[in-house]
Parts: C-alpha cells; structure tokens; sequence
C-alpha cells in the first residue's frame, strides 16, 4: 500500500558513525553535564564552555560518515510512491549527507550557528570563540543553532500536520525520553497511524508501539527499507 510515512530519528541512528548517544558511558555528553552544556542558563553563566563543547561536536560530526541506516532512509525517500518525512532529533548532518532531502532537524543544526542577540542565523563548520561576531548585527552572542532545553523545537506545526495525516509511523534509535518528540507515537495512533519502533533495545515507550523491532539501526533499517520497498 503507497501511504503518507513520518519517520522520527535520534541519536541511535548515528551511534553506528561514532557520534555517542546521551547514554554512552565516558561519551562526549557524559563528561559535559547537561545543564551545563545544553540549557540557556548554561550558555549565560559560562559561553566559553558551550562553545568549545560544540565546536569539539562539530569536529567529531566532519569526521563520521553515514551509515547503513542513514542511507537506507534516503533510498527509501527516493523510492517511495507516496508521502514521506524524515523528522530527526539529531543536530548532526548526517540524514542529508546521505541523502535525504525531506527533512527536518527539530532541534537545530549542529553546522549553523545563532546570534542570539538578534536572531540571525548562518552555516559554519568552524570552531566557534566568544569573541565570534554576528555578520548581520556584529554581537559576540555567537551560540549553535540548536535547540536546548527549556526552548521551542522547530518546524512543530509542519511536524504535526504531517502527523496527523500519516499512516504509519516509524520511530528509530531514540529513547523516547525528550518532549515533545516522545510523544509523536500516541498523536499519530490517535490519528490512525500504525506504529513501528526500531531501537537496539525496546526503549521505555516501547508498549506505545504496535510493533517493535530491537537491534543495531545498521542492520534493522535497511531491513526494513527492503520490505517497504518490495525488495
Ligand atoms: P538518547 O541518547 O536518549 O537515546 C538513544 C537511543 O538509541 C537509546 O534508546 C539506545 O538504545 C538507542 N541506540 C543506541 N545505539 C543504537 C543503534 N546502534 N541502533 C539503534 N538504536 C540505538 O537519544 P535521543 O532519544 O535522540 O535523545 C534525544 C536528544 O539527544 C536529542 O535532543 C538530540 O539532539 C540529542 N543527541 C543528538 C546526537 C546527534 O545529533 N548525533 C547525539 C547525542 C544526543
């Protein structure tokens, strides 16, 4: 059946790429406290620190390479009669590096970065520094362009109207621990949706799920690409 796809990814999707998820012991993200690097009031009490914790994401992200699962979701974009989004948790670019182009970063872009004195937004890779300048209002209020807790996710509105209209919805490689995104499984059941999880683990939301699959997102999504596609 050609139907309307809303597919949601996280940080499992690019554990196989050598970017570490929340919960990998000694990664990157266990060894920044979270409130420290990841919350408005963290970025106002100590920039500097905010700063190099991205900048050294944004050296690991130029490094890592899709990988299987990655790739398989762009094939599936492109050979998919009907409608597909690919909504991602992740700040990285690896979905559109692979491929994708029906995408979504609901909690920003690793690779872009943020005045946050006037709202001006522009792509980088570089390091970034405090004394960074805005080019559009020349502020050192450089921060990335991605969302912390206790801020907006993006792109909301488009997410939940695609949402409501899908027939199947497919969550891969989060924990289902960050709102609002946890909780896209029971909007779209309640829209109708059929619902699939493939995580390495049933994760704690599992039980929302009207099929789950556990295993390594390099083998499970290809896998499951090949029976959508009819391969
Ligand atoms: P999370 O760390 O809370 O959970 C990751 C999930 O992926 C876990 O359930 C784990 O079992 C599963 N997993 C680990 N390896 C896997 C694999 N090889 N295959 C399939 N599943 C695997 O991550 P989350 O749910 O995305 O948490 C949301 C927040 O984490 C987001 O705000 C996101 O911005 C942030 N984050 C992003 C990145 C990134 O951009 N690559 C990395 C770390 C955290």
């Amino acid at each position: 059946m050609v139907g309307s796809i809303v597919i949601l990814t996280g940080a499992g999707v690019s554990a196989e790429s050598g970017l570490g998820t929340f919960r990998d012991a000694g990664g990157l993200w266990t060894r920044y406290p979270l409130e420290d690097v990841a919350t408005p009031e963290g970025y106002a009490r100590d920039p500097g620190l905010v700063l190099e914790f991205y900048s050294a994401r944004r050296e690991n992200c130029r490094t890592a390479a899709p990988n299987a699962a990655h790739r398989a979701l762009a094939e599936l974009e492109a050979g998919w009669g009907g409608e597909l989004l690919l909504v991602t948790q992740n700040i990285d670019d690896l979905h559109e590096r692979a491929g994708s182009r029906r995408l979504l970063h609901m909690h920003g872009e690793l690779m872009r970065c943020l005045c946050a004195a006037c709202g001006h937004r522009w792509p980088s890779d570089a390091p970034m520094q405090e004394q960074d300048r805005c080019p559009a209002c020349g502020a050192a209020r450089v921060r990335p362009d991605v969302v912390w807790f206790g801020e907006y996710p993006y792109h909301m509105e488009e997410i939940w109207a695609s949402l409501a209209r899908a027939d199947l919805f497919v969550s891969i490689g989060t924990s289902g621990n960050v709102y609002p995104a946890a909780g896209f499984v029971q909007d779209a059941a309640r829209r109708g949706a059929r619902t699939l999880e493939l995580n390495l683990e049933p994760s704690e939301g599992v039980s929302d799920f009207d099929e789950a699959r556990a295993g390594p997102a390099s083998r499970l999504v290809p896998e499951w690409v090949a029976e959508m596609l009819g391969r």
